[in-house]
């Protein structure tokens, strides 16, 4: 057995090269809340660690001048609640984030590897694809994006090639009227996994939606994005029967496990149930946005 290697270079192309010289037996460590535990556990052993805290690019939150923003995959939901604008534009984002584990976790947990472990029960990662956040990956070939949607492809896989790293999330500008949120659904009050967790993002003009998007977690192989539940929002007044529609949606869209946390009825019923509660507080902060 040869001796585990680390390395924390400070550029991204450096870290780029070592992580694809390693030909898929180096991990890149973000946070470690899951890499550490599952290395502890035996389920992985890298012969190389890439440690990425130390590229500016992966650790960096930037307003751009359209104000959108772009916050770097290493980025910890700690760091994130610091900033003094994001979480006023993406209050769901900020709240899935900070929802991950204790305040010790959320100290390292960061989003890229909440989307890069692969669980369907990741609780950013709905909210980032209600976001429309766009991810950027680097490999060897060069520089690509791709939606947080298609990331994803299966329980503790995605869809980055060998030897690409996911850089950075850019969040759209955002019009008047917008705003976001995450619920998710525990048997416990908090420290546990999603039975399902919702994302909504909106924007309302004159009390009409006229944006929407919906991510739903843990009902199904992957992260969703659900454009029927949007659909039925998106030229609404949000009333009673354009919520109902989009509560059926998401229900219709699960296809979910059925184990201790939940069987497969408890989780299609609850998708719907907080699909409602969700649209209603994005609602309610776009209202005020
Ligand atoms: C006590 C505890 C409670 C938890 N509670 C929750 C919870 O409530 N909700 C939840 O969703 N999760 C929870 N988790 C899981 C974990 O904290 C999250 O998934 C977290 O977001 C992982 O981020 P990280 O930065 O620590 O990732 P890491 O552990 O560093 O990495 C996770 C995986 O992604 C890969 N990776 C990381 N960054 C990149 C990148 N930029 N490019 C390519 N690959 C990358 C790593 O190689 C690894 O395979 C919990 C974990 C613990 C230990």
């Amino acid at each position: 057995m040869t001796d585990m290697q680390y390395v924390a270079p400070s550029t991204l192309d450096e870290a780029v090269s070592a992580y694809a010289a390693a030909n898929g037996d180096g991990r890149i460590l973000a946070g470690g809340t899951d890499l550490l535990v599952q290395m502890r556990a035996g389920m992985v052993t890298p012969g190389l660690i890439v440690d990425i805290k130390n590229v500016a690019e992966m650790t960096s939150i930037e307003e751009t001048s359209d104000g959108g923003f772009v916050v770097g995959a290493a980025v910890s939901g700690a760091v994130l609640e610091e900033h003094p604008k994001f979480g006023s534009v993406w209050p769901g984002v900020l709240e899935a984030l900070n929802l991950i584990g204790s305040t010790h976790v959320q100290g390292r947990a960061s989003a890229g590897g909440n989307l890069c472990n692969g669980s369907p029960a990741a609780d950013s990662v709905p909210a980032l694809i209600a976001a429309g956040a766009i991810a950027t990956v680097q490999g060897p070939t060069g520089r690509r994006e791709i939606a947080v949607e298609d990331v994803p492809t299966g329980p503790g896989s995605t869809s980055l090639a060998p030897g690409e790293i996911l850089v950075s999330f850019t969040f759209p500008p955002r019009p008047p009227g917008s705003s976001d949120a995450y619920l998710r659904m525990i048997p416990r009050t908090e420290m546990d996994i999603a039975v399902v967790g919702v994302g909504v993002s909106l924007t309302l003009e004159d009390g009409v939606c006229t944006a929407a998007r919906v991510g739903l977690g843990a009902v199904a192989p992957t992260v969703l994005l659900v454009e029927d539940a949007a659909n039925a929002l998106i030229g609404s007044k949000l009333d009673d029967a354009a919520i109902e529609a989009a509560a059926a949606a998401c229900s219709a869209a699960c296809n979910p496990i059925d184990d201790k946390r939940g069987t497969i009825a408890y989780r299609t019923k609850v998708a719907g149930v907080l699909l409602k509660r969700t649209a209603d507080i994005a609602a309610n902060r776009a209202r005020g946005a």
